[in-house]
């Protein structure tokens, strides 16, 4: 498999930077290629501006969406996200690495996302009719491939549950499992969280990296998180609600979209994928 890992953090000696060698370095064993874009290493330009549409006319209004469109399909995106689009192509499996900041991530990979997933790309995709709103949440151009976050944590494992302070771990990386990684096709693998990290200590480390290693030998045979897809038929058009009756009872919020139909072994639970260990590595 190709397996694309994109980096956020800015110094290579943390223990971030020592769980990107350890993925990259069990990935190789197991015969995968694999590309790194470690964007604080690269520059990573976060922001999107003027200068990302070089063919747009210095007194023409900037429209993001617009201009994304219109430079993707011109072929005149810049070079870094062309790179970055042809490495999202490339790969069977987008790694997305990055410490938890203010609950999500860090700027520099929202600028990647904002930057790369251009209109057209990874979204605006497809028909939109009073049939069809477009291919995505299930669809769309990176339909086919896999995705997962790895992201640490100073937050307790309990402070993520469903009771805990911080709300549940899945509830918080809903946005970027289902709204950045679904919603442009690919099937979204359950994170791997790593908590408590500021404690860790090295003895704490090899546990982590081990489990770990286990996530990468995964990678091709793990089951994707069951998020309903847009266009098999559990939504209304033009709407796009659920279809009443469909989710299971007390279910509300982001649970409603996990099509749990059958699964008995997860008693219920509708948003706790987080606390269970199959998903998140306690760093304790
Ligand atoms: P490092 O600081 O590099 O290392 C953490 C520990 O790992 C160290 O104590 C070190 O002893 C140990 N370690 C063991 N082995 C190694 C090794 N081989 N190499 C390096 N270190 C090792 N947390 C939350 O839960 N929620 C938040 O919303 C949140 N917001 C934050 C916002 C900001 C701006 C910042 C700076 C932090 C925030 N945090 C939050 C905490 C943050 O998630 C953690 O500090 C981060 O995940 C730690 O990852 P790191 O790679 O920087 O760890």
């Amino acid at each position: 498999m190709k397996v694309l890992i994109v980096f956020a953090h800015p110094e290579p000696r943390s223990l971030n930077g020592a769980l990107l060698d350890v993925a990259v370095s069990e990935l190789k064993r197991l015969g995968h290629d694999v590309q790194v874009s470690d964007l604080y290493a690269q520059g990573w330009k976060s922001e999107v501006g003027r200068g990302d549409f070089p063919s747009l006319g210095q007194s023409e209004r900037l429209k993001p969406a617009a201009a994304s469109k219109q430079a993707f399909e011109a072929g005149t995106l810049t070079s870094d996200v062309k790179a970055e689009i042809e490495k999202l192509l490339w790969a069977d499996v987008l790694i997305l690495q990055f410490p938890l900041w203010w609950f999500s991530m860090p700027a520099i990979l929202k600028g990647w996302v904002d930057r790369v997933f251009a209109y057209g790309f990874a979204y605006g995709v497809g028909e939109h009719s009073d049939k069809r709103w477009g291919d995505r949440y299930g669809d769309g151009t990176l339909k086919g491939k896999r995705a997962m976050l790895v992201v640490t944590a100073g937050g307790w494992e309990e402070h993520y549950s469903d009771r805990g302070v911080n709300g549940p771990i899945d509830d918080l990386l809903f946005p970027i499992n289902h709204g950045i990684l679904y919603y442009p096709g690919y099937e979204v693998l359950p994170p791997f969280v790593v908590y408590r990290v500021d404690r860790l200590g090295d003895a704490g480390f090899e546990p982590v990296a081990e489990g770990l290693r286990q996530r990468m030998r995964g990678l091709a045979t793990a089951e994707p998180i069951p998020f309903r897809r847009q266009n098999g038929g559990d939504y209304l058009i033009p709407s796009m609600q659920l279809r009443a009756g469909l989710e299971r009872p007390g279910a509300n919020g982001f649970a409603l979209h996990l099509d749990q139909a059958g699964d008995a072994g997860r008693e219920g639970k509708l948003h706790s994928l987080g606390s269970s260990p199959r998903h998140a590595c306690g760093g304790r």
